[in-house]
């Protein structure tokens, strides 16, 4: 593997990855989880509710609002925003600093405003676009998912859209066609796209 390279890689680079609604994204990152541990991969904090199985501090921290209003005002966030019109999230700053400063390939799954933000803060940082094979798939996956109201589908359906205009903005395209196979390729960029250490 290349956790080793890593380690004696000196600061890494960020990596960004943001895409529509529902194209798996969070799969993709739970695979990279599973199976590439010498990846790190950000823990967002949230004022959304927990999901059956979701689990603090591994998934996401889960907040009230006074809680991230505090994350807001101390600037303990290195972006933030309102997505799906309705719950906050955000990527803690210090523990991607951190991350990056031991050398490690620092992964963020974050919304495209979010993204953005990162853009302007740490433009060195890689932007991957996850694209969805098909339309119809995309929408199917929203569907199928089954753990929102339809009012709820209906508002992602309607951000995703315009998500979807957003891949010129990245740097480089994985299509999902297969969770394994997206997963796979993206650890391998992030590996191409760290400085290897001096000979
Ligand atoms: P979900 O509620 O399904 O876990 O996530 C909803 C959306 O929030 C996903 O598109 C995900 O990429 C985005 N998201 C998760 N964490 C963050 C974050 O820290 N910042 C931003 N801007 N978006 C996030």
């Amino acid at each position: 593997t290349g956790s080793a390279f890593f380690e004696t890689a000196g600061a890494s680079r960020l990596t960004v990855l943001a895409g529509p609604t529902a194209v798996g994204k969070g799969t993709v990152a739970a695979a990279i989880r599973a199976h590439y541990p010498e990846v790190w991969i950000s823990v967002s904090a949230t004022t959304r509710p927990p999901r059956p199985g979701e689990v603090l501090g591994t998934h996401y921290w889960f907040v009230d609002d006074a809680e991230f209003d505090h994350m807001v005002e101390t600037g303990e966030l290195l972006e933030w925003a309102v997505v799906h019109g309705v719950h906050r999230y955000g990527t803690p700053r210090r523990a991607v600093l951190e991350a990056l400063e031991a050398g490690r390939p620092a992964l963020l799954e974050i919304d495209l405003q979010g993204a953005r933000q990162v853009r302007d803060t740490m433009p060195e940082a890689m932007f991957v676009f996850l694209a969805p094979p098909h339309w119809d798939e995309l929408v199917r996956r929203l569907v199928g998912r089954g753990t929102e109201s339809a009012e709820e589908q209906a508002r992602r359906l309607d951000t995703a859209r315009r998500e979807l205009a957003a891949e010129r903005e990245f740097d480089v395209t994985i299509v999902n066609t297969d969770v394994p196979t997206a997963a796979a390729e993206l650890v391998s960029l992030m590996y191409s796209h760290t400085t290897a250490p001096e000979a």
